[in-house]
């Protein structure tokens, strides 16, 4: 267990977190060393760690969790900021991941207003059948057959009619809207001229991801709220400037139930175990490195990545975009 008299770790990070006082213990850390068990610990604190955090403290499950830096540090918060559906998994058949993310996004345009907005996207499009034929045996063969093709605007307006169809309950944002050529040029003459059609549909974007992450982590928080002691009572406490460090198979002493973690404050370097027993590793692309640490093997997931769709302009950078995000069918290779 950590000593008394914390002494700051040389590998501490001097980052914009203020150092506690020489011998103080900041209040989030005592939380977890007053009571060092949980019956699921969270490592990690990007959007996947605090939504399962909250998700947890809702349900009245003892939850914990460390996030080694800043909350919200990692990818959450270096994210292209969009809030999409992922239409472009529809060429993959991943309907019920779309339908999923559709509602998700329509979800948060509605409870979180305040961060999450409509995004206008206008694709340009250059031709009516292209891809048509590659689509369906990429549908079915999941794999890409060749180089990448261009979509045209047969392909598009099913696909967009589809993405559609997923708001049908509950949808927050407009239907989508196909341009000619010459209504194209007219709405936004920057276009290049040999357009032959425009696409417009909305998603949506979060400005502040660490605004909304730092929201659903409290809102976790106050849900575990007892009304007795900070760290006594409390069903759902969490610690930034936290990491875990290792793990042994020894369990709770007081349960024999679980596995005891290694937990190092990274301002002052002092060390202290933490049993759970549950353990959820969130550490996003750290994942193997956490597993490694906890003396697990990881094993691979398939399917679709974490990547993005379409590229985003901040609003009226690019001339031709008329402050809307573009996103190009000619990017099919980057989707
Ligand atoms: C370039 C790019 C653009 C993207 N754009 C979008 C987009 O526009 N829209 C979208 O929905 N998704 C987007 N994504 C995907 C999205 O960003 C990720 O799916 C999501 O942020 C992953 O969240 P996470 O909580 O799993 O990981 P992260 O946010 O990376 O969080 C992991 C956390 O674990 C912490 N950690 C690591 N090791 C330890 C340890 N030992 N102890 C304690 N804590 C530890 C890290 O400090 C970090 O804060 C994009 C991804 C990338 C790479």
């Amino acid at each position: 267990m950590g000593a008394t008299e914390p002494t700051v770790h040389p590998s501490a990070p001097r980052q914009s977190a203020e150092a506690p006082k020489p011998g103080s213990v900041r209040s989030p850390v005592g939380n977890l060393k007053r009571r060092p068990h949980a019956k699921v610990l969270v490592v990690g604190g990007g959007i996947n760690g605090v939504g399962t955090f909250r998700d947890l403290a809702l349900q009245g499950v003892d939850v914990a969790l460390v996030e080694r830096g800043d909350y919200c540090q990692g990818a959450s918060g270096a994210s292209s900021h969009m809030i999409h559906g992922g239409i472009r998994y529809l060429e993959n058949g991943e309907f019920r991941l779309v339908r999923e993310s559709v509602v998700e996004r329509n979800r948060l345009l509605r409870i979180a207003p305040h961060y999450v907005k409509p995004l206008q996207t206008t694709i340009p499009i250059f031709s009516t059948f292209s891809g048509v034929l590659a689509a369906p045996l990429r549908f079915l063969t999941h794999k890409q057959q060749g180089k990448p093709k261009e979509r045209g605007a047969f392909l598009i307006k099913l696909g967009l009619s589809l993405y559609d169809s997923f708001s049908r309950a509950g949808g927050t944002v407009p239907r989508h809207r196909f341009l000619d050529h010459k209504r194209a040029l007219a709405e936004l003459p920057a276009l290049r001229p040999d357009v032959k059609y425009t696409a417009t549909y909305f998603d949506a974007s979060v400005h502040n991801p660490e605004r909304l992450t730092l929201d659903v982590l409290q809102d976790g928080e106050l849900a575990g709220r007892t009304g007795a002691a900070p760290g006594q009572g409390d069903t759902a406490r969490a610690s930034n400037y936290v990491s875990l460090q290792s793990m042994t198979s020894r369990p709770n002493p007081g349960t024999g139930r679980g596995s005891t973690v290694r937990l190092r404050d990274e301002l002052t370097g002092d060390e202290f175990d933490f049993t759970a027993d549950v353990i959820v590793n969130t550490t996003g692309a750290w994942v193997d490195l956490t597993n490694q640490a906890m003396g697990s093997t990881s094993s691979f997931m398939g399917g679709t990545k974490a990547r993005t769709s379409c590229w985003t302009t901040p609003p009226c950078s690019r001339p031709a975009a008329a402050g809307r995000s573009s996103s190009s069918t000619r990017m099919a290779g980057s989707s």
